[in-house]
């Protein structure tokens, strides 16, 4: 039988509890073999407004939350490419190496609103079924002639953008995101204001 893939993108600056358990949940409902979490290298949408965490960094904080748990993996698929990071390439790559292989492109709620802006988004569908995870009884409103399948799954109240600013504040993280990345973020100084 041909591999069912995952594929959940994102800047993960940093990665949190809610990225996993989106992902560990629409693993169990759709029967998928692998999640890929797949690090961003420079994701175009979000360059110039803000420093964002090196790449590097940011896989290592990926990997750190991924370890361990059954059928989630960090992926430097984009980081290897190098240069600005289109889903449509990565899909593209994921499908060369694994002929056969079936692609679930996972998206949140926000990023699934805003997915006709993408590059090349009709390339994007051709090459994968797109999954958006929904809070439920709150379904957002998705471009028409895309064919979404919807997960609906609770969504913690946690953010990359409040986890760097409890960071810079001194205030706690322990909880909102694995304990690696919290010892991570630690050691490597990330997020401290003035760096
Ligand atoms: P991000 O902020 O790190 O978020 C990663 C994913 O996690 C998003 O789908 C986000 O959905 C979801 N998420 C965030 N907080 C969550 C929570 N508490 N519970 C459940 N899910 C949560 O990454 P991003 O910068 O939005 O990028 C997402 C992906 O889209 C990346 O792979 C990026 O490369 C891709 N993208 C591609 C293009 C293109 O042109 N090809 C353009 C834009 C983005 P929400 O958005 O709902 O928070």
């Amino acid at each position: 039988m041909s591999e069912r893939l995952g594929v959940f993108g994102g800047t993960f600056d940093p990665p949190h509890v809610g990225h996993l358990i989106a992902a560990a949940d629409v693993r169990h409902e759709l029967g998928l073999d692998r999640i890929l979490m797949v690090v961003a290298n420079e994701p175009w949408q979000k360059l110039g407004s803000r420093d964002l965490t090196p790449a590097s960094d940011r896989l290592a904080m990926v990997r750190a939350a991924v370890a361990g748990v059954d059928g989630l993996e960090a992926s430097a698929i984009e980081i290897e490419r190098g240069g600005t990071s289109y889903t449509a390439d990565t899909l593209a790559d994921l499908a060369a190496a694994r002929p056969g292989v079936q692609l679930y492109l996972i998206l949140g709620a926000d990023a699934a609103a805003g997915f006709t802006t993408w590059e090349r988004y009709e390339d994007v569908v051709a090459q994968a079924r797109l999954v958006v995870v929904d809070r439920p009884g709150a379904p957002v409103t998705l471009a028409e002639g895309v064919p979404w399948q919807r997960i609906a799954a609770p969504r913690l109240e946690i953010s990359s953008t409040d986890l760097r600013r409890r960071v810079g504040a001194d205030a706690p993280i322990d909880f909102l995101v694995p304990a690696g990345v919290v010892t991570y973020i630690t050691e490597h100084g990330l997020y401290r204001v003035g760096r």
